[in-house]
């Protein structure tokens, strides 16, 4: 990479691949965890790599027209972020549609970056005319020069994760040599990672298993409530409930979701309860402030490495077993469940020592 960049987006991606061994050493695990931290990118999320590359390959394509297009797109946020990154660059209007649940932040971040916002209800299903997408493929009809890219049906959201989460994943372990501390079986032996478009999990199951390690195991996440993960019998508890994590689960399975066999080779289900308290583990023993949904994926990753199929990866030394931590705290700073580790926990010892020292009640 040049020392000057030309913009923010030519610092997209190129991400840290980093070593959880604390984490590791608390759960007894022996193969080595490893944190891929998206909230690095300029726009704070993995979502920064679709949107550069979708608003890229449609100019490209002539399908964007400067002075003329308007980006419309329905999001739970950071592609939105992304794209209004890339469009303040290039010069579009932009126009995001978000459910309701999607914190303040991340409108607040859109807003900043000269995107107008507009929340549509949770409760609505997908297909209809008031949810997120269906205000936004209503506005296309009505906004000259209209265009959504389509996260949830553009291939270039999975080509993305092909062509550069992947590769950085399987650069830093091939080239990462073993040693005595750290022994390694020099290949991606496992990748975790949530789905929403499910673009990161099967891009990245894609790019790892064509071009690396064919045996690697790929693991979705899938939050309770949400229908993404196969077989379908594991959706049944808890269909429908709301999930407070942001960006991962739908009520649709998206069309960049692959179902191809042997890519995505198993699913765990998470709750809000685990996913907070696996963020809370990331911040305390790694120190990385990450969202909800980097949560989901160490509390997916931890249940399978413990499960019967996991087992075995997870107590062999070097196994190299990745998990996705798609963005970060900026995100949700005022929410309740950032607040409830912040300020809400039981008070350390060093806390109560201080208490009676400047005799505090
Ligand atoms: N986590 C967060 C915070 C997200 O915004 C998204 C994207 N919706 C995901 C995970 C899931 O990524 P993908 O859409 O590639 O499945």
């Amino acid at each position: 990479m040049p020392a000057i960049l030309g913009s923010v987006l030519d610092a997209v991606g190129n991400t840290p691949l980093i070593r959880l061994d604390r984490i590791a050493q608390h759960e007894g695990l022996k193969c080595n965890l490893l944190g891929k931290l998206e909230f690095v990118s300029p726009g704070g999320s993995v979502k920064d790599r679709i949107a550069k590359r979708m608003v890229e390959i449609a100019e490209q394509e002539g399908k964007l027209i400067p002075g003329q297009s308007v980006v419309i797109e329905p999001t739970s946020g950071n592609t939105g972020i992304g794209l209004a990154m890339a469009c303040a660059i290039k010069g579009y209007s932009v126009i995001i549609t978000m459910p309701k649940k999607m914190s303040l932040e991340k409108e607040a971040a859109l807003r900043a970056l000269g995107a107008e916002v507009i929340r549509t209800p949770n409760e609505v299903a997908s297909d209809s005319p008031e949810s997120h997408i269906g205000v936004a493929l209503r506005l296309q009809e009505e906004i000259p020069g209209g265009i959504i890219l389509d996260q949830y049906g553009n291939m270039n959201n999975p080509l993305a994760h092909e062509l550069t989460t992947a590769p950085e994943i399987i650069e830093a372990v091939t080239s990462t040599p073993p040693s005595q501390v750290h022994p390694s079986s020099g290949k991606v032996d496992a990748f975790v990672a949530g789905a929403g478009t499910g673009g990161t999990v099967s891009g990245v199951a894609r790019g790892i298993k064509k071009a690396h390690n064919p045996d690697c195991v790929v693991v979705g996440v899938d939050p309770v409530g949400s229908v993404l993960a196969l077989p379908a019998s594991l959706n049944e508890v808890g269909k429908g409930s709301p999930s407070v994590v942001e960006g991962i689960g739908y009520d649709f399975t998206p069309d960049v979701l692959t179902r191809e066999p042997h890519m995505i080779d198993t699913w765990v289900k998470t709750n809000d309860t685990d996913a907070f308290a696996a963020v809370q583990l990331l911040m305390r023993h790694e120190a990385m402030l990450v969202g909800g949904s980097s949560g989901s994926a160490l509390a997916g990753a931890l249940a399978w490495l413990r499960s019967d199929n996991g087992r075995e990866i997870s107590q062999t030394p070097g196994k190299n077993v990745v998990i996705m931590l798609p963005d970060g705290l900026r995100n949700y700073i005022g929410k309740d469940w950032f607040l409830d580790i912040a300020f809400r926990q039981e008070p350390s010892p060093l806390a109560k020592r201080i208490a009676e020292v400047l005799d505090l009640s």
